[in-house]
């Protein structure tokens, strides 16, 4: 295991890691039989920070640069010099990317879920106590 892991390897890991590649496109690149898991466990071993999905990373748009055709989808909180909005091409008709509108529809599916248990437990509440 110890002789897949050259000092190129792993020189070549820690670049294409800080250029935010994926594991799998990691363990492609190198070849040589590492795999998806083994480039994970090592980035591990050698202290290589966890990133931010690349999905959901976006472009980095400042409000001046948005226009109707960038995702709206916000980073960080608004007013503070790190807020940025996402900023990749948005879906015909919509405000948002397609991973960002796929996220948003996730969220109000998430909320109409978390809605109706607190009717049920609401329903409870009333025949028991009523
Ligand atoms: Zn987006």
């Amino acid at each position: 295991m110890s002789g897949l892991w050259t000092d190129g390897a792993v020189v070549r890991l820690t670049q294409l890691w800080n250029e935010g590649k994926s594991a799998s496109e990691i363990a492609e690149t190198l070849g040589n039989g590492i795999t998806r898991n083994a480039v994970i466990g090592k980035a591990h071993r050698i202290g290589l920070k966890g990133r931010p999905s690349p999905i959901i990373r976006g472009e980095g748009c400042s409000i001046h640069q948005l226009t109707d055709r960038n995702c709206r989808w916000p980073f960080g909180h608004p007013g503070s010099p790190g807020f940025y909005f996402c900023g990749k091409k948005v879906v015909p008709g919509g405000s948002y990317c397609e991973p960002h509108k796929q996220q948003s529809l996730d969220q109000v599916a998430l909320e109409r879920d978390r809605k109706r248990r607190r009717e049920k437990a609401g329903e409870y509440f009333a025949q028991t106590f009523s």
